[in-house]
């Protein structure tokens, strides 16, 4: 296990079992790159080639792919880019910009705020006939037109 400095890319129709370091496995197919953690330490590193993802570019025979690949889930924490079939090595990352880029994606993921559960006014006891929600609409569009008396006159 030796830290490379250079992808070789290889087009498959199956991902093999074991990985050769220094090879970018590509598989149109499945739309999945492969390779082993270029600093050596012989975690396997799936780039999913999805448009949310990761994009491939190949320059002849030499790839490319971006976003930048953080390694942060794996002991190394190496953080690199491939650009035209080499590893340029990039800085590592902050605990903080990890927890950024978490926390950024956990709120893509999120579903919307509920609205708050609006409180239902007592059985009207006051001899007024309007329901509740008649009202409070109402009181809406009183405040709408005071705005609009105030800007227009
Ligand atoms: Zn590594």
């Amino acid at each position: 296990m030796r830290r490379v400095d250079r992808l070789e890319t290889v087009f498959v129709d199956e991902i093999p079992e074991v990985l050769q370091d220094g090879i970018l496995y590509v598989s149109q197919e499945c739309r999945v790159a492969l390779h082993n953690c270029a600093c050596g330490c012989g975690e396997e590193v799936s780039t999913p080639l999805v448009r949310t993802e990761y994009t491939l570019t190949m320059h002849d025979n030499e790839a490319s792919v971006w976003p930048s690949i953080g390694n942060h889930d794996f002991a190394c924490a190496s953080h690199y880019v491939i650009k035209r079939g080499r590893i340029v090595w990039a800085g590592r990352l902050s605990r903080h910009d990890i927890e950024f880029g978490r926390e950024r994606d956990r709120r893509l993921k999120r579903p919307p705020p509920q609205q708050p559960v609006t409180t239902v006014m007592p059985a009207a006891t006051s001899g007024s006939l309007a329901p509740p929600k008649r009202r409070r609409i109402r009181a809406i569009v009183g405040r709408v037109e005071a705005i609009w008396k105030k800007m227009f006159g």
